[in-house]
């Protein structure tokens, strides 16, 4: 019995070159070489990098008798096992004498086509026309070739031009109508013919995903047109400075992918990378303007250490949104680290989704103080989540993570569901909370299930302010955005926009909203008590909200001189650690009773007269 181990040692010892290369199942002609052995190499006088990714053309040279190339074709579209002894090049030019052999092979794992190639060179000993042999053995009569020459000229004829047809037929399938470029479809099927070949021994390759930096942002300001000619300019840079072994798609708007099969070093691949930051870095001229647009990529590699090959372009993408969020215009290499931390977000994922189901979700609540009598005017209800064994997480840890898996609705159900009892059972306390600020992300607007948890919470909507963040007015509003914006404002709703002066929205933008509240972000509201330049910034922000007859919130306030600051320039509601962090039910409970929602008492002198006025009246 031979041991596998043994048998395993047969390719790398033998003499004879042994290349295999995997076929395209629709034309034997077609195929990329993913393997080869020592003796392959140095019969062609070639490097793997020769080799691997590339077609059979390696072997074309000008000096390649014509009868033998039609011929060899002609062998290899039918998926014929033949023999052919024919003069080559050497890589350096110098021609060789070679029995070149083909026999196709099946995976049987996976119904894969493969040509095994073999190469054995030979000293000609008389004659230099090549001869094809059959599996004999025997060489084919010279007084044959001619007739066969022929024939086989007739049939590569018809051939191209059922080729020329059948590709206009699968061009429009494969075929990005916009840049020529391979669209998703054709991108997805190539990267499955390779993952495939990898888990068989393949070759490893290399995927760069590309996405262009603030492509909107010029779309939106020169126009479409503008737009399509960056990205037809685009497609053929990266056509430019790749080779043909390399597969370069565009897989919708502004993302770009390449695939490249890996002969070479991941220094090679960096380098790729490197290329595409450069020609991005040069302004593209359109219609007498000259525009710039830098981009950022996303490089993973699959080899043969890769345990799961089918998930190296989600690892690409993650690697992009790396680069992208550690300043664009960059690229990242996917991470052991970034690998863990995809590992941790879909086992967060899944965690989710339990979650959901057993309606882990509580609200939480953070007084707002009314600036004037240091009384308790609301709550902010701010999501957490009892994990069973991470302990209580805040929002940041998970809500990113269910948005992208589009469960938010699901997890504001429950918290609405949960807040209806809160309200009732709070409303026990010696003074009743007047509002229930709930948090509302940009999606849920355009959907109508955030009017029906409002409507079945049976919370009193005049009792609700929903805050929004303040992104949202980036985009210009649409219709869905509108319409439920208006219902809540008819339901009697107070509508809020959170964190303001974060998100550079305009006050065209605010308008249009119309909304009630101004929230202002903590990062101006902290400083502003030590800068004076910080000081001015908030003084600006507050008389935005002013002037559009707003009330103005301040968030974030931790201090007694914060407070005292934001009160004096004119904040209406004042929110943070200083009158009390996000409690549950019960804590906030405790809290009205025990201050009579007493919670803040002021030290400065313009509090004192206005409380001594007060008590006077
Ligand atoms: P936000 O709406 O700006 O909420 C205020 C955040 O600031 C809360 O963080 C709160 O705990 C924190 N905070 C309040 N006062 C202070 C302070 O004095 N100092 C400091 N350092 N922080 C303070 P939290 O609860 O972690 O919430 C983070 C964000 O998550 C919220 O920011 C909000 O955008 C989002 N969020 C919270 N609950 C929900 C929810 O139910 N639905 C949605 N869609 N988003 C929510
Ligand atoms: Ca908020
Ligand atoms: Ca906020």
């Amino acid at each position: 019995m031979i041991s596998f181990r043994l048998l395993e040692q047969v390719p790398s010892k033998c003499e004879e070159g042994l290349g295999l290369a995997l076929a395209s199942d629709d034309d034997g002609a077609v195929m990329v070489f993913h393997w080869c052995n020592r003796p392959f190499l140095q019969v062609m006088g070639f490097e793997e990098a020769d080799v691997i990714g590339h077609r059979a053309t390696i072997f074309v040279s000008p000096d390649m008798d014509q009868s033998t190339h039609l011929l060899t074709i002609d062998k290899l579209m039918r998926w014929e096992h033949f023999s052919v002894k024919v003069q080559l090049s050497k890589k350096n030019g110098v021609p060789i004498w070679v029995t070149m052999t083909w026999t196709p092979l099946t995976d049987p794992e996976n119904g894969s086509r493969w040509w095994l190639c073999s190469l054995i060179e030979f000293q000609p000993n008389c004659g230099k026309t090549s001869k094809v042999q059959d599996l004999s053995g025997e060489a084919a009569p010279s007084h044959l070739l001619g007739e066969y020459k022929e024939k086989v000229a007739h049939l590569e004829s018809e051939n191209r031009r059922l080729r020329s047809i059948a590709k206009a037929v699968t061009r429009d399938s494969n075929e990005d109508p916009l840049t020529g470029l391979s669209n998703r479809r054709h991108f997805e099927a190539n990267v499955s013919v390779w993952t495939s070949a990898l888990r068989n021994g393949g070759a490893s390759f290399a995927i760069l995903y590309i996405d262009l930096d603030r492509f909107k942002a010029i779309n939106d300001t020169l126009g479409h047109e503008a737009g399509d000619g960056l990205l037809v300019a685009v497609a053929s840079m990266l056509k430019r400075i790749t080779s043909d072994s390399d597969l370069v798609a565009r897989l919708g708007g502004d993302e770009f992918v390449i695939v490249r099969p890996l002969g070479e070093s991941a220094l090679e691949i960096s380098g790729l990378a490197d290329e595409i930051m450069q020609e991005m870095s040069k302004p593209f001229e359109y219609g007498g303007k000259s525009v710039s647009c830098s981009a950022s990529v996303g490089l993973a590699i699959a080899d043969a250490n890769t345990k799961i090959p089918e998930e190296v372009v989600g690892d690409a993408d993650t690697a992009l949104y790396h680069a992208k969020s550690t300043g664009r215009g960059r690229w990242s290499f996917f991470t052991a680290e970034m690998h863990a931390q995809s590992v941790a977000t879909r086992h967060l994922a899944a965690e989710l989704l339990v979650a959901c189901e057993q309606d882990e979700f509580v609200p939480y609540f953070q007084p707002l103080v009314d600036a004037s009598t240091g009384q308790i005017s609301g709550v902010e209800v701010l999501v957490r989540w009892p994990h069973p064994t991470r302990g209580l997480l805040p929002p940041t840890d998970f809500l990113d993570v269910a948005a992208k898996m589009g469960i938010l609705a699901e997890i504001d159900a429950i918290l609405f569901s949960r807040l209806g009892e809160a309200v009732k059972y709070l409303d026990n306390a010696q003074i009743e909370l007047s509002r229930f600020a709930i948090n509302v992300s940009a999606g849920r607007l355009s959907d109508t299930t955030l009017l029906h948890d409002i409507k079945v919470s049976g919370i009193d909507p005049k009792r609700l302010t929903v805050e929004i963040l303040e992104s949202v007015y980036l985009e210009p509003v649409h219709g869905a955005t509108n319409w439920t914006i208006e219902e809540l404002r008819e339901l009697g709703v107070e509508i809020a926009v959170d964190d303001f002066g974060t998100g550079h929205a305009s006050v065209q933008g605010l308008l249009q909203i119309n909304p009630d509240v101004l929230k202002i972000d903590r990062q101006f509201v902290q400083p502003a008590a030590a800068s004076q330049r910080a000081r001015a910034l908030i003084e600006s922000l507050i008389g935005i909200g002013k002037s559009l007859g707003l009330k103005v919130v301040a968030e974030g306030v931790e201090t007694e001189a914060q407070a005292q600051l934001a009160r004096d320039l004119g904040c209406d509601i004042l929110q943070g650690f200083h009158f009390g962090k996000p409690m549950t039910a019960p804590e906030l409970l405790k809290v009205l009773n025990e201050t009579s929602g007493w919670l803040w008492r002021s030290t400065s002198k313009f509090q004192q007269s206005e409380l001594s006025l007060d008590n006077l009246l």
